[in-house]
């Protein structure tokens, strides 16, 4: 399957559109999700399920990054791969919203994406909703080292999903995010994007790992066979 440009800008307008309407209503709820998605699993569709019934969310935007600050890798999926999962994966799930809102211009991706300036272009598009920022524990506990942490902190609620083996300890030494949050407990869905590629590298299943399009996604566009990088 080839992805045009064309294709891409009618998937944009479409997005667009949806979140338009959306937005006309006010005061919504919207969280906030970004990670780097390569691929989004089942993991992060327990968070977003659980964060929005728990947190009684209108929306949430998941939000591929662009050039990840914390992931600079080298074999990161393109931002157009990735995008299409998180869209297959939003299937069916009408307050599940794709973002493009850090693919950049040429809808690449290419340039490094701030969470800060992301929630401020967001802030702009809904300007009456509240805001709320979703996250894996591992995560949160390097929140102050993110460009403008404390604006961040300001600007939207955190919600904070505990994930196995993060070691809190690192939070509490963390100067200066000593901020409002409130814990996503009880989601133990112990999966990541790492283990995904590795089982993919390895031709191995990823059945209950990510959805089911999203498996035949990678397997149709052969992602991750020959990349080294776990
Ligand atoms: P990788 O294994 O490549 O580091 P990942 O599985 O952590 O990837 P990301 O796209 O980096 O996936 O994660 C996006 C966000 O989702 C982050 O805030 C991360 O903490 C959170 N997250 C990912 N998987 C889980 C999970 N199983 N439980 C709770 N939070 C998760």
């Amino acid at each position: 399957m080839r992805i045009t440009k064309l294709t891409l800008k009618a998937i944009k307008r479409a997005a667009q559109m949806a979140v338009d309407e959306r937005m006309r209503r006010k005061r919504l709820r919207i969280g906030i999700f970004g990670g780097t998605f390569d691929p989004v699993h089942n993991g992060h569709l327990a968070v977003a399920r659980a964060a929005r019934r728990r947190f009684r969310l209108d929306l949430v935007y998941f939000i591929p990054c662009g050039r990840p600050p914390h992931k600079d890798r080298p074999g990161l999926s393109s931002f157009l791969h990735r995008f299409v999962m998180v869209a297959l994966a939003c299937a069916g799930e009408p307050a599940f919203i794709p973002s493009l809102l850090e693919a950049g211009p040429d809808l690449q991706g290419k340039q490094r994406s701030y969470s800060i300036d992301t929630v401020r272009r967001l802030r702009r598009l809904a300007p009456r909703a509240e805001l709320h920022f979703i996250l894996g524990a591992d995560a949160f506990i390097y929140l102050s080292k993110w460009k403008d942490a404390c604006r961040l902190v300001w600007l939207c609620r955190f919600i904070v999903a505990t994930r196995p083996g993060t070691d809190m300890t690192k939070w509490r030494e963390a100067p200066g995010v000593g901020t409002v949050f409130s814990w996503l407990r009880g989601v133990h869905v112990d999966v990541s994007a790492s283990e995904i590629r590795r089982r993919a590298r390895a031709g191995r299943s990823l059945r209950g790992l990510v959805p089911a399009s999203v498996e035949g996604y990678i397997r149709k566009m052969k992602l991750y066979r020959n990349s080294r990088r776990a």
